[in-house]
């Protein structure tokens, strides 16, 4: 079976660092689990290295994780109406962007005798979710209206959808916006959210926070990587997880098909290239595993190609053995998609916990 080691040292470490680095900054940070599935040993890992909060944008994932015994502060990152209940019972905080799934919050936890938390997310250009700021002010007034609702704070989330940069001008935008509503509303905005891990470079650049004091992290604790240009951050981890699978066959072979050309499985035509004879391995791992996408081979292997359940490689002429293993490194797309598999599994490969 195909196997992902997951190094939770690791993890901890560059969880860690990040605490300590944003820490004196005043940032707290919330460990963002969703790549993972919700992986419990992982979520303390990033509760171990220092993280305040975890974050998910699935209930069933904080559920997976509380029934693991993991104790911390969850946050819900993306509401649906229809789980208004569930969120109530199962989370601290949640984000939200529309005032009838928080009424439906309100309308469950006054059932459930509980206040519930609240994190409004401001639209400031990456077009994913978010109340646009001309609206935030009249939005904010109707939540004040919801007794079992408490706003704590508001955020923004950039890079995602739009591929919008986190700079000084949105980010200041965001400091002003948690002024004018505390001092309209008199209010305290406790956090005020700025961004993921696409953040990291602004909170470099040395221009003033302002009033930003929270990030969500995902890909910068579990992967090393900034995502503006995936850069490697200085002391982070890069080789938390690792992708291991099982050559099923080797052999020196034509590097053009041959036959009639048309289609492949997945209706494409492929080009292929005449490099002459070469060694080919073919590895029991394929699309319904994994996005072979998000595949990062050792420098000696690439890709070729793939299909449901095979993945081929040209080994740079190198004979590996028939049962011998070959190890990848994951993009987020690879990492996401190979701890929602059930065909891998998920090992832990050192033993601190
Ligand atoms: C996924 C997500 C994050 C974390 O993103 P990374 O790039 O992994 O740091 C933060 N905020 C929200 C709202 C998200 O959906």
């Amino acid at each position: 079976m195909p196997r992902i080691e997951i190094a939770l040292s690791k993890i901890r470490h560059n969880a860690q660092l990040l605490s300590e680095h944003y820490g004196p900054k005043g940032i707290s940070l919330m460990g963002v689990s969703k790549a993972t599935l919700g992986n419990p040993d992982i979520a303390k890992a990033m509760i171990e290295g220092g993280v305040s909060f975890i974050a998910d944008s699935r209930i069933e994932n904080i559920q997976r994780m509380k029934s693991a015994g993991i104790t911390t502060q969850f946050v819900l990152l993306r509401t649906a109406l229809s789980q208004a209940e569930m969120v109530v019972r199962n989370v601290d905080i949640s984000l939200n962007t529309e005032l009838e799934t928080i009424k439906q919050l309100s309308h469950y936890a006054k059932m459930h005798d509980t206040l519930h938390q609240i994190i409004i997310m401001v639209e400031l250009g990456d077009l994913r979710e978010g109340v646009l700021p001309c609206d935030l002010s009249q939005f904010i007034k109707a939540v004040l209206d919801l007794p079992h609702i408490k706003i704590i704070g508001i955020g923004c989330n950039l890079a995602c959808y739009g591929g919008i940069r986190p700079d000084n001008k949105n980010m200041s935008n965001l400091s002003k916006l948690a002024d004018s509503i505390e001092k309209e509303f008199q209010i305290n905005l406790e956090i005020v959210s700025g961004g993921n891990s696409a953040n990291y470079e602004w909170s470099e650049s040395g221009k003033k926070l302002g009033r930003i004091n929270n990030l969500r992290l995902g890909e910068l604790i579990l992967l090393g990587c900034e995502t503006i240009n995936r850069k490697a951050v200085p002391g982070l981890n890069l080789s938390a997880f690792n992708l291991i699978a099982e050559v099923i066959e080797s052999k020196e072979k034509p590097s053009l098909p041959w036959g009639e050309v048309c289609q492949n499985a997945f209706g494409k035509v492929i080009i292929f290239q005449d490099r002459g004879i070469r060694r080919r391995v073919v590895i029991a791992l394929g699309r319904q595993d994994v996005l072979v996408s998000g595949l990062i081979p050792d420098k000696d292997l690439e890709i070729l190609g793939s299909s449901s359940d095979h993945i081929i490689l040209d080994s740079n002429n190198y004979d590996y053995q028939i049962g011998s293993e070959v190890k990848f490194k994951l993009d987020y797309g690879g990492l996401l998609s190979a701890m929602t598999s059930p065909f891998i599994a998920k090992q832990m490969v050192d033993n601190y916990l």
